[in-house]
């Protein structure tokens, strides 16, 4: 059977060179770089000049990234460490409807159990966030603000600049979750006013299980794990080398192509939107035409349910989400899509299409060959 793959948001494949980057580091280079024998060197070398590579791409420099075991740490680090750093002082915390469960849920930790207060910011029927309500909301206890750079359900990308600029002139720090910006736009920490940004591997053709966290140079973090003296004392736990060296190959190849496959990944997305409305009767694009990754694509089939829409597809070996992949099986409408506005029934009829390195105008066709049938046919058993 055919096997199309449109869920390049819930992960990637591991490019060949990034794999290639790995195994010498799970074969002959199995070190402990906190080791000072000759194998624990070359693992800190590798480390070292991994750190270096990653800086490079985001414009930072080696000192100030973190690694870590995903993105979600990355979030859960940034959120936790920038609030408890301030010991008190910082009792607020800003951050949006339409975030990742790994900042949303740490929010509502923090007001749950450490009595801290969340401001959750609206968005606008496309999903963004207005940089004018995040001024009026910034207060003197404003610890730390959390707007994504790109959703992962509709591509969406926040004016993440404009806010960082807000935060800069008050004073409040900044994290943005470019987990699904990096590697699709440019994202780099010497363009845009932000203080803490996270980034994911398996979302650029990285394995998963490995992620980083960008800090600011002077930003005050409390860590999230305590144990030996890794990461500059900012994360406890051996490295996972392999993982990283991964991660940043893959980063490497995925962010050098991401002009060429920005276009590319642009016309397809709208040939399949273009070629799903012209052929399918109420539909609805979530989120905004433009102002978004190339890649993805969220539409709601009024009339049909996401997890019908989305096994009809399986059984014709197409792979798409439908929404979050973090959030399947619990059968709720996507509270990214309530937040712009949807109802119930338009959320719960959502498919999300990421497509990625490997898509082609065959790939697409194909999807808009079986997708009005699909669509008449639950239509049909739901009428
Ligand atoms: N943030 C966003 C926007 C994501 O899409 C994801 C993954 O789906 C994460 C964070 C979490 O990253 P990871 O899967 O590496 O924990």
């Amino acid at each position: 059977m055919r096997r199309i793959y449109l869920d390049h948001n819930a992960t990637t494949p591991v490019h060949p060179d990034a794999l290639k980057a790995m195994l010498p580091f799970l074969e002959a280079n199995y070190g402990n770089p906190s080791s000072i024998h000759f194998l624990g060197r070359e693992a800190r070398a590798a480390l070292d000049d991994a750190r270096e590579r990653l800086a490079k791409l985001l414009g930072a420099k080696p000192g100030e990234i973190v690694f870590t075991g995903s993105g979600t740490e990355a979030d859960n680090q940034a959120v936790f460490g920038a609030v408890r750093a301030m010991k008190g002082k910082g009792r607020h915390v800003i951050t949006s409807a339409v975030e990742h469960h790994a900042v949303l849920h740490s929010c509502e930790h923090l007001r749950e159990h450490e009595g801290v207060e969340v401001t959750m910011l609206p968005v606008d029927g496309d999903g963004i966030v207005s940089p004018d309500a995040v001024r009026s909301a910034i207060r003197d206890d404003t610890a730390l603000v959390s707007v994504m750079w790109a959703n992962n359900e509709t591509g969406a990308l926040q004016p993440v600049r404009e806010i960082g600029a807000i935060c800069r002139d008050r004073g409040v720090l900044f994290h943005t979750d470019a987990v699904q910006a990096f590697g699709k736009v440019p994202v780099k920490v010497s363009d845009v006013p932000v203080d803490l940004l996270s980034v994911s591997g398996h979302k650029v053709y990285g394995p998963k299980g490995v992620g980083a966290l960008w800090i600011r140079p002077r930003t005050k973090i409390e860590p999230l794990l305590h144990g030996g003296s890794h990461e500059n004392d900012r994360r406890a736990g051996t490295e996972n080398v392999a993982g990283i060296a991964g991660f940043v190959r893959a980063a490497e190849i995925t962010t050098a192509r991401t002009g060429s496959e920005d276009a590319r990944l642009r016309a397809l997305t709208e040939r399949l939107w273009q070629g799903s409305s012209g052929r399918i009767e109420r539909i609805r694009r979530n989120g905004p035409a433009d102002q978004r990754v190339a890649n993805t694509l969220n539409v709601s089939f009024a009339g049909c349910k996401s997890d019908a829409l989305l096994m009809s597809l399986d059984l014709e070996g197409i792979c798409v989400s439908s929404g979050s992949a973090c959030a399947v099986g619990s059968l709720k409408p996507s509270p990214v899509l309530l937040a712009m506005g949807l109802g119930t029934e338009m959320a719960n009829a959502a498919v999300r299409f990421s497509l990625g390195a490997a898509t082609t105008e065959a790939d697409v066709d194909a999807v808009l060959g079986v997708m009005p049938g699909i669509v008449a046919r639950l239509r049909s058993f739901a009428a």
